[in-house]
Parts: structure tokens; C-alpha cells; sequence
């Protein structure tokens, strides 16, 4: 069984090359007997549910193995070349989304926000950087979710922890907690449905680059911005002056824009995986981009092992534990043929620690000779527990590991290739700080994040702005 897609539709300019529908006829297959993508099973095996008794695990594996692949290994082969170039130092990699998708908020106002976020977040930094910004958001299949204990007791009751919605409810009941396949081929639909509107909003000229520019000018009106106003002027004049000399516009409103999410849950992947018959590899295709979590990075353990058997550009986690033998161990088991764009080392160190943690880590990769991306994800490290009890984050400690990130680099020689951050386009008050302050006193009303707080509307564009203008620095 196979999927035939259309060609790519071309344009005139090279600017109008899409990566979301498939370059020629790929044809993918299932990969029930692919050698090696079973032994995962043998490994130790982090942060999964007990499911495989359940009457319904069978059939839900079956029904997702079936299922036509979300993203195509064309589209995936075509993210690597994008991140090669920012391993090569000569691109910017943007990823942002969710701590955790939620069913219920998968609609278009909310999908379309967040796209919009992103997309003005990467007007600025392609601004700040000169350089172009690979889009990718941590959207349409982000909902596995890794805790710190697998069960959770409330007022003497002890139920299964929360999973994230691809396993079980979050809510406190036994019904809600017990885990339920059927979820994957629920959270599958959901992706589809949120890629197919991704696919549309920045293939049919939502991404206008006049237009995102224009939905930055209603950030700069709240006066808490001003400080902004120098590069949000130059961007506006910059774009004005494109207009001015003829600039075709046409090319410029569509954009690439990749998904991406912790691969975790190794049934959904492994039922999601199918081999590309043009090249006869394993590819994920759940996501063009998967990454392995600080929990589960371990050398010998299940979830490395099935990254170093599919062909994606991958992304791995690094905690203030790691150590540079254990970056140097896993380059070599997730990327031995040192192929371009294909690993992505994300440091997520806490903003006090970024200064003394990440050096050995980047200068043992630098001497090794290794060519990897290096992404700051300024948020999983910096979380703290706000005096009414809700999980949050500082924005100045958020900024502050971004900036150490940037002075690790410049000393050591190496380039800072991205950004990873948790962040939603809609009026949330999650995360503390920014000029439009959030304080604890909103949380009550605007935490929604089932999970981890992410930066809002506001404080995703002001981190934007703010990187911008270190990057305007440096070049
Ligand atoms: C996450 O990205 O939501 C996450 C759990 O991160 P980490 O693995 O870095 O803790
Ligand atoms: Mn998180």
C-alpha cells in the first residue's frame, strides 16, 4: 500500500519552492519487517504506558500502521539540507509550540495563532540575523508528554500520572488516568487536521511577508514596546523599500514551515513508521522532525536506539548532567556517517547554569570535528513554582539563558544555530515577566497549559525583539 502525491507546484522565483507537498511521485511503505526497528522492544524502556494487554492496543496499532504518512520523506530529506545550512552557520532554526497539544485546542483560531506567532517571530529574527529562519513548531503531534512519577496522589487517591492526551485524560479520575490506545489514532487525526491547516496557511499567502510585518505594527502599538521601535522601524522600512524596487512580492507568501515533537511514545512512532521506496529507508512520519528528551536520551536505552534506525533530523536534549563523553557517544550513535543537518543538540541547562555547563559540551563537539546544530531551548531549565503553586517561568531568566547561549558560543568559536521555546499565540499568563507584565495575580484566570507555561503572544514576540537586537549586535 502506498501514497501517491501530486508534483510540487513551481513558481516562477526560487523563493516559491514548497517542502510540504511532495517533490515527484514518493511512495511509502509499511515497515512490519524493516531488520532493526523492533529491537527497541529489548532495550530498557523509559516513560511508557502498561498498555499492551489492553483489548484495544492491537487494533489501534494496526489501524495507525495503515494510515497514509502525515509528512513525506521528501519534505523530511528537505528539512536536513535546511539544517545543514544552519549547522553551516548560514540559517537561523525557530522551533516554538506547546508544552503539550490538546485535543480541544486543536482549532483553527488557536492553530492559527500560534502559526502567526511564529511566522512574526521569524520576520525579526531573519531581520536581527540576516539570515533566513527555518519554521518549525512543536505542533500536530505534540501530545506525549514524560513525568517525573508515574503516578500522582491527590488528597490520599493515587492514579496514573498524565501522559499527555495521546495516552490518557488529564483529568483525576480512574476512568480519565487509565491509559487508552485508541488515543493514538485519535491524537493522529488531530495531526492531520492541524498540519492540513498548517499546510494551507502558509501555502495560500498567509504568510505574506507585508502582512506579518503588518500584525508586528499591532505589537509596537502597545506602548510597553517602545523599546522596540528602532528595529521595528527598520524592518518596516526594509519591507517598504522591497516594495519600492519591484520586489516580487508573489514568492514571498508562501514559506516553509516544518513540524516537530518529542518522540516518546515509541508504539505511535514505530506504527507511524514507513519506508521511502525511492531510497528503501525507514523515515518517522508522524512529524518531519523528532526529538529525544532529557529523560530519555540514555545511551543504551530504547528511545536512542530507535533514532539511530530512521533517517529524520533528529534532536536530542542536553540537561546540566550531561557530560562531554556522553554528547560525544551520542553523536556517534545518532549521526556515525556525520551527515549534514542531521543532529540537532538541544541545551535546555537553566539559565544559572548555561555559563558553566554548556563550554565542555561545545568545545568537546568543536574539537571532535562534528558538524551538529546547537539550539538553546531557555525554558525547561529555568521552571519554577510560583507562591499560589502554579508551575512558571521568569521571562528575564528565559532571555538570560538565550544571551548565555550566544556568549558560549562566541567564545568558544561555534555558532549558535536556534532556538527552542514553548509559547502559544494566544493571551495566556503562564509564564512571569515581559514588558507587558504578567504577574501571579492573572494566573488563576489565563493558565491554561496542562503541563509546562509557556510564553504568551506578547512576551514570544518580545523574546523575538530582544534576540533580534543581540543578533544586530554580533553581525
Ligand atoms: C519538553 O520539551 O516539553 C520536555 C519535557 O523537555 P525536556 O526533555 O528537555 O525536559
Ligand atoms: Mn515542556
Amino acid at each position: 500500500m502506498g501514497v501517491t502525491a501530486a508534483e510540487t507546484p513551481r513558481g516562477d522565483t526560487p523563493r516559491t519552492e514548497t517542502p510540504l507537498t511532495a517533490p515527484g511521485e514518493i511512495l511509502h511503505t509499511g515497515a512490519a519487517e524493516y531488520p532493526g526497528l523492533d529491537t527497541w522492544r529489548e532495550l530498557p524502556l523509559k516513560q511508557q504506558p502498561d498498555w499492551q494487554n489492553h483489548p484495544d492496543f492491537d487494533s489501534a496499532f494496526e489501524q495507525l500502521s495503515a494510515n497514509p504518512p502525515l509528512v513525506f520523506a521528501g519534505e523530511v530529506d528537505k528539512l536536513k539540507r535546511r539544517l545543514a545550512r544552519v549547522a553551516e552557520g548560514e540559517a537561523f532554526l525557530l522551533q516554538g509550540g506547546d508544552c503539550a497539544e490538546t485535543f480541544k485546542d486543536a482549532t483553527a483560531d488557536r492553530i492559527s495563532a500560534k502559526v502567526k506567532t511564529i511566522l512574526q517571530m521569524a520576520v525579526v529574527l531573519t531581520y536581527g540575523a540576516s539570515l533566513p529562519v527555518v519554521k518549525m513548531g512543536r505542533m500536530a503531534g505534540q501530545y506525549a508528554k514524560p513525568r517525573s512519577s508515574d503516578m500522582e496522589t491527590r488528597d490520599g487517591v493515587t492514579l496514573p500520572s498524565f501522559r499527555g492526551e495521546i495516552v490518557n485524560d488529564f483529568d483525576f479520575t480512574e476512568e480519565a488516568r487509565i491509559p487508552d490506545p485508541k488515543r493514538m489514532v485519535t491524537a493522529y487525526h488531530k495531526s492531520a487536521s492541524t498540519l492540513n491547516l498548517i499546510r494551507a496557511f502558509t501555502e495560500g499567502g498567509f504568510a505574506d511577508l507585508r502582512a506579518v510585518q503588518q500584525w508586528n505594527k499591532g505589537f509596537m502599538e502597545n506602548p510597553a514596546h517602545a523599546r522596540y521601535e528602532q528595529i521595528a522601524g527598520e524592518i518596516d522600512r526594509a519591507v517598504k523599500f522591497m516594495d519600492a524596487c519591484g520586489v516580487e512580492f508573489e514568492g514571498l507568501k508562501r514559506t516553509e514551515f516544518y513540524t516537530a515533537h518529542e518522540a516518546l511514545l515509541l508504539d505511535y512512532e514505530r506504527a507511524l513508521t514507513r519506508i521511502d521506496s525511492r531510497t528503501g529507508h525507514p523515515y518517522i512520519t508522524s512529524g518531519h522532525f523528532v526529538w529525544v528528551g532529557e529523560r530519555t536520551r540514555d545511551l543504551d536505552g530504547a528511545h536512542v536506539d530507535y533514532m539511530s534506525r530512521i533517517r529524520n533530523p533528529i534532536g536530542v536534549k542536553l540537561g546540566p548532567t550531561t557530560t562531554p563523553e556522553t554528547v560525544l557517544a551520542l553523536i556517534d550513535k545518532l549521526d556515525p556517517h556525520r551527515e549534514p543537518g542531521r543532529l540537532t543538540l538541544i541545551s535546555r541547562m537553566g539559565a544559572k547554569n548555561i555559563r558553566q555547563k554548556l563550554p565542555p559540551l561545545v568545545e568537546a563537539v568543536r574539537d571532535s570535528g562534528a558538524k551538529v546544530v546547537w539550539v538553546t531551548d531557555p525554558m525547561h531549565g529555568n521552571t519554577i513554582t510560583a507562591q499560589n503553586g502554579y508551575k512558571t517561568r521568569r521571562f528575564d531568566d528565559i532571555m538570560d539563558e538565550v544571551r548565555g547561549f550566544f556568549e558560549v558560543h562566541a567564545a568558544a568559536g561555534t555558532y549558535p544555530g536556534g532556538m527552542h521555546v514553548e509559547m502559544t499565540g494566544d493571551d495566556v499568563a503562564e509564564c512571569l515577566g515581559g514588558s507587558d507584565v504578567i504577574d501571579e495575580s492573572a494566573f488563576d484566570a489565563r493558565y491554561e497549559s496542562l503541563v509546562d507555561p509557556r510564553l504568551n503572544h506578547k512576551q514570544s514576540l518580545e523574546l523575538a525583539f530582544l534576540v533580534a537586537e543581540s543578533l544586530t549586535r554580533v553581525t
